[in-house]
C-alpha cells in the first residue's frame, strides 16, 4: 500500500464550516497525511489563523489560493466570505458567485491530482469534477448523523402534510427515538427569500448519494442509533471523527478560531476563575444569526431577573439595545461580562465554572457544548438548528427548550419575553434538574473525549478513512 496519501480541503467560508474543517486538516496532518486547504485570497488568513501557531504539523499543510474572478464579474471582493454583509446581495446570489470557484477549482485538480477530494455540503458540483479525474470525493456535511437522519425522513415521507395548522404537533416516522415537531420549526421552502438557498440544498443532498462517502464531525456514542440509521437505513458511506475541535488542547490552540477574540482571554479567565463551579451561564448565538433590538432587550431584562452569573456575547454596537444602566450594574455586581464582537467560545465552555450555555443550536455549538460537559438552553432560530434542539432536549436529555419559537427565513433572533428567558435559565443552572442535565453532559464529555484518543471510535474511524484513501489510490 501507497505510504503517502493527499488529501484536499476545500472549505466553505461561513465560520461554523471553516472552523471544523480547518481543524479536521489540521487532524489529518497530524496523522502524516499531506493535506492541501484550498481557499480565495480573501479567506487565506483565516486559515493561517485557524491552522495555529502552534501546531506541529505545518510542514504537512499546505494553503493552495484560487483566484476569485470577483472583478471580472463586477462583484465586490469578499463576497465569498459569507459572513461579510452585502445588503444588497440577496443569498441567491453569493451561491451563484461560490459557482464561480468551478473553474479554479478544476484547474488545481489538474495539477495536483490530490488522492482525496473532501469539499463542504455548499460546493456540490465538486463531486462531478472530482469524477472527472477518478478522485473519490467527500462530503463535509456541517451536520451531526441526527440533523441528516430527520432530514431524510422529511424529505421521504414529508409528515407535516396532513397536519391543519402550523403548531399541531407530528411525528418524524422511522427514527429510533419519537421526535415531534410542528410546522413552525421547518424551513419553509417556498419562501422566496430563501429561493437559492434551498437549490442549493437540493443540489447538496443529490451530491451526497453520489459522493463517496461523508465525513462528520461526530462521534458514536454521542448518537449511536442515528450514527446506524445513517449508514444501515439511509445507507450512506460515513466516517465519524469528532469532535475535532476537542483536538486543540492547550490555550493558544483554543484561541486559534480564524479570527480575534473581543476580550483579553487572561481576563475572561481571571472573571471566570473569581466563580464558584458551574455558577456561570454562557449565551452566544453563533455567526449567522441577528438578534434584534427588542430581543435584547429582552434578554437582559430575563438576565437580570434571574440573578445568575453570565458571560453574553453580542455583536458590536448592539449594546445601545440594553435597558438604561444594565451593562454598569452587571459590572458592578460582578455578575456579568459582556463580550463585545468575538468570544473564545471552546475556551469558556471548557471552564468548570461554566455549567450552561444559551445556544441557537448551531452544530458546532452543541458539540462544543457537549464537549464542555455543560446543559443547555436550546433556543434554536433557523437551519437544521430545531433538529439539533430536539437532540439536545429529547435524546440527551440535557437541555431546556426555550419555548414556542418559529423557524425564521431571516436569520432573525426575536419574540422571547424576558420572563421566559429568566425561567428557562433557573431551570437549567438549578440544584434539581439542572444538575441531573450536567450530570448526563458530564458523561458525554467523557465519551467525547475518549473518542478521540487512540483506540477510541474517532480515532479509529480516521484510521480506517485514510487507509481507505490509500487502497483506492493504488487501485487507480
Ligand atoms: N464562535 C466563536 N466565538 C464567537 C462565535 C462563534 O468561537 O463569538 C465559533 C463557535 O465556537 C463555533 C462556530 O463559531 O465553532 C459557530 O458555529 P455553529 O455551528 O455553532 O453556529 P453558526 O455560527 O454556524 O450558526
Amino acid at each position: 500500500m501507497k505510504d503517502s496519501c493527499h488529501v484536499a480541503f476545500f472549505p466553505f467560508t461561513a465560520y461554523g464550516h471553516m472552523i471544523p474543517m480547518a481543524h479536521m486538516a489540521v487532524l489529518f496532518a497530524s496523522r502524516g497525511v499531506q493535506t492541501t486547504i484550498i481557499t480565495t485570497r480573501e479567506t487565506a488568513p483565516r486559515f493561517t489563523e485557524l491552522i495555529g501557531k502552534t501546531i506541529n504539523y505545518d510542514h504537512l499543510i499546505t494553503l493552495h489560493i484560487i483566484e476569485f474572478k470577483a472583478a471580472e464579474a463586477c462583484l465586490p471582493l469578499g463576497l465569498e466570505n459569507s459572513d461579510k454583509p452585502v445588503p444588497s446581495q440577496p443569498i441567491t446570489n453569493v451561491f451563484d458567485v461560490i459557482s464561480m470557484l468551478q473553474e479554479p477549482f478544476e484547474q488545481f485538480i489538474l495539477q495536483a491530482r490530490p488522492n482525496c477530494i473532501v469539499a463542504d455540503m455548499f460546493y456540490p458540483w465538486t463531486t462531478k469534477i472530482a469524477a472527472k479525474y477518478n478522485i473519490p470525493r467527500i462530503v463535509f456535511n456541517v451536520n451531526g448523523f441526527f440533523p441528516l437522519c430527520v432530514f431524510e425522513a422529511m424529505r421521504v415521507y414529508d409528515p407535516a402534510r396532513d397536519v391543519s395548522s402550523d403548531s399541531e404537533p407530528f411525528i418524524v416516522p422511522h427514527l429510533p427515538h419519537k421526535i415531534m415537531l410542528t410546522k413552525k420549526q421547518l424551513a419553509r421552502f417556498e419562501e422566496v427569500k430563501i429561493k437559492g438557498f434551498v437549490e442549493v440544498l437540493i443540489q447538496a443532498s443529490e451530491a451526497e448519494v453520489t459522493s463517496y462517502g461523508v465525513v462528520m464531525n461526530s462521534f458514536y456514542e454521542l448518537e449511536p442509533e442515528y450514527a446506524l440509521h445513517y449508514r444501515e437505513v439511509i445507507k450512506r458511506k460515513a466516517w465519524h471523527i469528532g469532535p475535532v475541535s476537542l483536538f486543540r488542547k492547550n490555550i493558544e490552540d483554543k484561541l486559534e478560531r480564524g479570527r480575534e477574540s473581543g476580550i483579553d482571554e487572561h481576563e475572561c479567565l481571571k472573571w471566570l476563575d473569581s466563580k464558584g463551579c458551574d455558577a456561570v451561564v454562557y449565551i452566544s448565538f453563533g455567526t449567522m444569526v441577528t438578534v434584534t433590538s427588542s430581543q435584547l432587550y429582552e434578554i437582559a431584562m430575563g438576565l437580570e431577573a434571574c440573578d445568575k452569573n453570565f458571560i453574553w456575547v453580542i455583536k458590536k454596537d448592539e449594546e445601545k439595545s440594553f435597558p438604561e444602566g444594565f451593562e454598569a450594574r452587571m459590572k458592578a455586581k460582578g455578575k456579568g461580562l459582556i463580550i463585545k464582537g468575538w468570544a473564545p467560545q471552546v475556551l469558556i465552555l471548557d471552564h468548570e465554572s461554566v455549567g450552561g450555555f444559551v445556544t441557537h443550536c448551531g452544530w458546532n455549538s452543541v458539540l462544543e457544548g457537549v464537549s464542555g460537559g455543560v446543559g443547555m438552553v436550546a433556543w434554536p432560530v433557523m437551519a437544521e438548528q430545531f433538529f439539533n434542539a430536539k437532540l439536545v432536549t429529547d435524546v440527551f436529555g440535557i437541555g431546556v427548550p426555550i419555548g414556542d419559537v418559529e423557524w425564521s427565513a431571516t436569520s432573525r433572533c426575536e419574540g422571547v419575553k424576558g420572563e421566559t428567558i429568566a425561567n428557562a435559565v433557573a431551570r437549567l443552572m438549578g440544584a434539581e434538574e439542572g444538575q441531573e442535565m450536567r450530570r448526563r453532559a458530564r458523561v458525554l464529555k467523557d465519551k467525547a473525549k475518549t473518542a478521540i484518543e487512540e483506540g477510541g471510535s474517532s480515532y479509529s474511524d480516521l484510521t480506517a478513512f485514510i487507509n481507505e484513501i490509500k487502497a483506492l489510490s493504488e487501485l487507480s
